[in-house]
Order: structure tokens, then C-alpha cells, then sequence
């Protein structure tokens, strides 16, 4: 059993529902009880500032298995819910964006899969998010308390405008 973060973001449609109905999906994956963070609304980094916002929360859970068995997961919670592939090297908006940010203490780096997700500390909302959730929670490369990557966050990353939405 591992704790796993993840992340969930939209930006197209009905981003609310889309939301709605990843949380819904993704809390059966989990044994027990899944916690989460406030619900965010995000400028999107890293692409086209014509896009819309993202809403963006952060939810943690024990998960029975292995890390491949909860990426294949998120990815048809993905798929059901309308995403399409991007293409290389473009970021397309979309329904449904599941991102494993931490899974234990693993450290994984291969073709498919890399955790801890290199976007987090480059993301407001990720640090936040986790930080809210478990602020004692030690990011397995840094080796940091989330606390202290939350009070060392750069000047850069606390301009990315977060709106707490619920
Ligand atoms: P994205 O378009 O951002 O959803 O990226 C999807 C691709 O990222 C998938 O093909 C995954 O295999 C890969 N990937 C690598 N690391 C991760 C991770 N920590 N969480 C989710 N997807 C990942």
C-alpha cells in the first residue's frame, strides 16, 4: 500500500463537472478515504495564454498496487471523460489531466513514467495543494518537508495567479 498524490486539472468544457467527475472516479481507485485540497482555478503554465484556466485540485489516498496499475488507471478515467491524445510536443486543452505527483517514497525515471513528477516545484498549485493536504509530507528527491518547499517557493512561482474556488 502507498500514499499517492495526484493531481487532477481541466480546462475544456464543462470544467466543473469534468472535476466533479474525475474526483468521483478517482476516490474508487483508493482505499479508505481520500483527501483532498481546496479546488483552485490556475493560469495555465507553459502554454498558449489563449487557453482557458484550469481547475486544479490535489487529492491523496492509499493505493492497493503498483504505480503502472494507477497510471493505467488515471489514464482510462482520462479517456472516459473525453481526452484526446496531444500531439508530440503540443499541449492541447483538456476534459480530463491526471498527473501522479508522488507515489511513497518512489523514485521512478523511465520511459513511461517519472515520480516524483518533475512539474510539482515548478507549479504553485502542486505545492500548495500538497502542502494543504499534508504539509509534514517529505518530497522523496529534495528531501523537504512540503512546508519548507512552500515557504522557499520562488518569487517566479508565487506570481502564477491561484484562485481558491471552493
Ligand atoms: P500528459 O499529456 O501531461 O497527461 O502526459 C501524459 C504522459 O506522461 C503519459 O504518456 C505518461 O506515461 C507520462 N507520464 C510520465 N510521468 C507521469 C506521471 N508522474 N504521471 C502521469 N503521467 C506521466
Amino acid at each position: 500500500m502507498q500514499t499517492a498524490f495526484l493531481s487532477l486539472g481541466t480546462n475544456l468544457g464543462d470544467r466543473l463537472a469534468n472535476m466533479n467527475a474525475m474526483l468521483g472516479s478517482c476516490e474508487k481507485l483508493f482505499v479508505d478515504k481520500v483527501r483532498h485540497s481546496p479546488l483552485y482555478e490556475t493560469d495555465p503554465v507553459g502554454t498558449s495564454a489563449e487557453h482557458m484556466p484550469y481547475l486544479n485540485r490535489i487529492i491523496a489516498g492509499e493505493f492497493d498496487g503498483i504505480v503502472a496499475d494507477l497510471l493505467a488507471c488515471c489514464q482510462s478515467i482520462e479517456i472516459s471523460l473525453g481526452r484526446q491524445q496531444s500531439e508530440k510536443g503540443k499541449v492541447l486543452p483538456r476534459q480530463a489531466d491526471i498527473d501522479i505527483l508522488l507515489f511513497g517514497n518512489e523514485i521512478i525515471s523511465d520511459e513511461i513514467l517519472t515520480v516524483p513528477h518533475p512539474a510539482i516545484l515548478g507549479r504553485r498549485f502542486c505545492i500548495e495543494g500538497i502542502a494543504a493536504i499534508d504539509a509534514d509530507i517529505i518530497h522523496p528527491i529534495y528531501l523537504k518537508t512540503f512546508r519548507q518547499l512552500f515557504t522557499e517557493m520562488s518569487q517566479e512561482i508565487k506570481r502564477q495567479k491561484i484562485f481558491i474556488v471552493d
